[in-house]
């Protein structure tokens, strides 16, 4: 009754090397990781399965690794997808019905999935069922099927977009927040190990730094750095190798890139600081806005370098300062 091929599940990505594999190793977060943890053992004092789990925070914090600790801590299977990839509610009841006992339903990017798919969760995550509607006309007819108990974890970086119905189905609700310097460096001490590079404590520090409050963004630069020593044929990596390579990678002292410069630069330059709205930025730089609000502005805005207005976004003064470029008093909030 449905397609085969509408079963989609996305691989994850190819570093799982770096990932963390438990809360333990999972750094940072403590308050989350502390529900999470009274949460996983006490389903697993009682034999039970863990309740439906809702991860929201900008990208690359996290919110996929913990999915796959949530699975390996419970002793269960991962299925691993995302909302763009499910487009007919028949897919989602396929991989729905296909789940064991306990198995862990990862979908990311919660906050894009249609209407219709939508509905098949309320009843799944709510009671263990889903409704189908099988033929068309006179000949339909309504089918309930019993699912095995499992936890879906969601993952979203606009939880503001996720319909109520949806988020009070989640039991748990866990916000990652940006990761402090501290925090930063034991990661990237962690994945140098990983990756068998020697690499000193400034160095670590310097990277820690500018790599965005983001884990991943600090694994990325690591790695990048990682090639300009191997083609430099550098062995022990120094806080002076760390600014040269960041320099040209195009990474300044606050951890902007090139796209964060061109925006704030266009906003001051262009626009006297601003307001200016999404979609006119994403056009004059020729991104998607998406790409803008999601990838972009949730680091600016925790910089105080940006402000959000119903007019449009603004940039602070500390922006203008970071740029050295003198300020009028007009350009700036009241
Ligand atoms: P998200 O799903 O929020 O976009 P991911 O879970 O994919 O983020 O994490 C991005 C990368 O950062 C992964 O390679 C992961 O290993 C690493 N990472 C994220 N959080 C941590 C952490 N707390 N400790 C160690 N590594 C982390």
């Amino acid at each position: 009754m449905i397609p085969e091929r509408s079963l989609r599940m996305t691989e994850l990505p190819d570093d799982l090397s770096l990932r963390p594999e438990s809360l333990e190793q999972f750094i940072g977060q403590a308050v989350l990781k502390e529900r999470l943890r009274v949460s996983v053992d006490a389903a697993l004092h009682r034999g039970e399965v863990l309740d439906h789990v809702l991860f929201s925070g900008p990208p690359g914090l996290g919110k996929t690794t913990l999915a796959a600790i949530i699975a390996r801590e419970m002793g269960s299977n991962l299925h691993s997808t995302s909302a763009p990839a499910i487009t007919k509610p028949g897919d989602l009841a396929r991989m729905l019905t296909l789940l064991e006992k306990g198995d862990v339903l990862f979908i990311d990017e919660i906050h894009r999935l249609n209407r219709q798919c939508e509905e098949i969760l309320y009843p799944a995550m709510e009671d263990g069922v889903i409704d189908l509607v099988l033929g068309e006309g006179v000949a339909a007819r309504s089918v309930k099927i019993h699912l095995k108990p499992f936890t879906l974890v969601g993952a979203t970086t606009r939880s503001g977009m996720l319909s109520a119905p949806l988020k009070n189905r989640f039991g748990l609700d866990l916000k990652l927040d940006f990761y402090d310097t501290e925090d930063l460096s034991m990661i990237l001490k962690r994945t140098s190990q990983v990756l068998a590079l020697k690499l000193e404590d400034d160095a670590t520090l310097e990277i820690a730094h500018r790599a965005r409050m983001t884990p991943r963004e600090a694994n990325r630069l690591l790695r990048r750095i990682r090639d300009y020593a191997t083609v430099e044929q550098v062995d022990v990596i120094g806080s002076d190798f760390v600014q040269d390579c960041l320099e040209r990678m195009g990474i300044d002292t606050k951890g902007l890139n090139e796209l964060d410069r061109k925006v704030l630069r266009l906003m001051i330059e262009r626009y006297g600081g601003g307001p200016v709205g999404l979609k006119t930025l994403a056009a004059l730089v020729d991104e998607e806005d998406r790409t803008l609000e999601e990838d972009h502005e949730p680091f600016m805005l925790r910089l105080g370098l940006i402000e959000k207005s119903p007019q449009g976004r603004r940039v602070t003064r500390a922006a203008y300062d970071h740029f050295g470029i003198q300020y009028s008093s007009s350009d700036l909030f009241s």
